[in-house]
């Protein structure tokens, strides 16, 4: 057995291959961007092929960089951007169009036709997702009804469909494996996510030949090797997840009430509820985290547009910092915002407010107020969106909790993390490896092929870089989130088209 694991974390805007050892320790790591395609407002594509070629070139660069040979990897696990979809021909290996990326919104008119029908009910008790165009399964029928063709070979079982890890295993292994895995399966609004099967129901209403569908499987398994021509060996692909799902493994929430955050350009949050899939009255998605054999832990799922990103914005566009790193220390100048928020509504508010019409707003400006005072405002709104989160996770699940940990770009940034336990009033735990995705995406292959016996074992790895202690008042935090909530109604329901004229 090789020594060490590969975890390839194929992302919205680039492909990373990142090598880990039995520690959980980066060994080396290789990246490169993947180019945006913007065809019409609103739509966005990647070219497949060169999703795969610069994978493909990152996990080369980071063999060479470690001085490792492909025989020297025991497992390769995938994390991949999730909701993404290809369509490709079984025969030849060639996408028959780009992939559609989970943030076009090209199928919106279609979701709005599945609304008013009231068909969305059906798709929310089956698969837990609510009905937007977020999701691939709608994107998958737009390509079957436009591109010329497509629905005729489909029927002749000649395509094949799937999410990035399929369309990368597929490449990996030759063409021999069809294969997604649970979590992946849970975010294409055609999988039964109780019943763990292709929703007949759906697959008809959305016109989807059952034929073209890859094979479920569990989210640590080897599941196919790699073809030696491809790397110089064979070596098994053993895991498999969502990144998302992947960075919630990643942080071994292993137990029910465990919950990460990533805050990113936007924040993602996960909570693993166990074997339970919960509903939730509060517009968070029910998703599957993982599957182990056949064994599901459900999880509940929040995300909040805008967190990094209004960081981006004070350097970007109000230019009141030059980097993102120089937020903290400006904002570490004051004492509080002076009574200042920043409702970073840029592209309306999601759960639990669901008001694509809010827009973001300044508010409680008095004379006084200076550039530190609007940064720290700015830093404050991500921690202010994720406590409402969070709240809703605890109302939904009914679980309590205990610790919440982080990762992503801006969980480096320490008065955040701070403000997040003050307001939260429990600790906030940043792991020494913020690389949870690609972590979680070595632990699910290591776990399979026995690099790693146990989650025992995966959780000794975790060790936190640091710790955030609640130290605000009781009055003092009911005041700041009474002020957060005043500022949020503010800007609630401000666009409208007549605005726009
Ligand atoms: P993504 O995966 O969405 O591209 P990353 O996890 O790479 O995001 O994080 C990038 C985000 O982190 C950016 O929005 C950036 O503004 C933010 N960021 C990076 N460093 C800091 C910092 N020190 N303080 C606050 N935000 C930061």
């Amino acid at each position: 057995m090789g020594s060490y694991i590969m975890a390839l974390d194929q992302g919205t805007t680039s492909s990373r291959t990142v090598i880990f050892n039995r520690a959980g320790e980066i060994v080396s790591s290789s990246q490169q961007e993947v180019k945006q395609i913007y065809p019409k407002p609103g739509w966005v594509e990647h070219d497949p092929m060169e999703i795969w070629t610069s994978q493909i070139h990152t996990i080369r660069e980071a063999l060479r960089r470690a001085n490792l040979q492909a025989s020297d990897i025991s497992a390769i696990g995938i994390a991949n951007q999730r909701e993404t979809m290809v369509l490709w021909d079984r025969r030849s290996g060639k996408p028959i169009y780009n992939a559609i990326v989970w943030q076009c919104r090209r199928t919106a008119s279609f979701c709005k036709e599945l609304r008013e029908e009231g068909f969305d009910t059906r798709l929310r008790e089956k698969t837990g997702l609510v009905t937007d165009a977020y999701f691939s399964g709608t994107k998958l029928k737009w390509v079957l009804d436009q591109i010329p063709g497509a629905r005729r070979e489909a029927e002749r079982g000649h395509l094949a469909f799937g999410t990035i890890d399929s369309w990368l295993v597929d490449r990996l292994s030759g063409g021999k494996a069809h294969v997604t895995d649970y979590s992946n399966a849970s975010r294409t609004l055609l999988y039964n996510i109780h019943e763990l099967r292709w929703d007949d129901e759906i697959l008809q209403r959305f016109g989807i030949p059952p034929s073209l569908l890859p094979e479920v499987v569990p989210s640590s398994h080897p599941v196919a090797f790699t073809d030696p021509k491809i790397l110089g060996a064979a070596v098994p692909i053993a895991g498999i997840a969502g990144d998302q799902q992947a960075a919630l493994f990643g942080q071994c929430c292993f137990d029910p009430g465990m919950v990460k955050t990533t805050y990113g350009t936007g924040c993602f949050m996960l909570m693993n509820t166990g074997v339970e899939a919960k509903r939730s009255g509060s517009g968070l998605l029910t998703t599957i985290a993982w599957g182990m054999g056949r064994e599901i832990t459900y999880a509940l799922e929040g995300s909040t547009f805008i967190a990094g990103g209004v960081i981006q914005w004070l350097r970007d566009e109000l230019r009141l910092i030059r980097s993102a790193e120089e937020s903290e220390t400006l904002a570490s100048m004051v004492e509080d915002s002076n009574g200042v928020y920043v409702v970073p509504a840029f592209v309306g508010l999601g759960a639990p407010h669901w008001d694509p019409n809010a827009r973001g707003a300044i508010l409680g400006l008095t004379r006084g107020v200076n550039r530190s005072h609007l940064v720290r405002a700015a830093i404050e709104s991500i921690a202010f969106q994720t406590k409402e989160v969070v709240d809703c996770m605890v109302h939904d699940s009914g679980l309590g909790l205990t610790e919440l940990r982080v990762d992503g770009g801006a969980a480096v940034n320490n008065l955040l993390c701070q403000f997040q336990a003050d307001l939260l009033d429990i600790p906030i735990r940043r792991p020494k490896v913020l690389e949870s995705t690609a972590l979680g995406a070595a632990y699910l292959a290591g776990l399979a092929v026995g690099y790693w016996r146990n989650r025992e074992e995966i959780s000794a790895n975790w060790s936190t870089g640091r710790e955030f202690i609640p130290r605000m008042s009781r009055d003092r935090r009911r005041k700041l989130l009474m002020g957060w909530e005043q500022a949020v109604a503010r800007s609630k329901n401000w666009f409208s088209p007549d605005l726009e004229e």
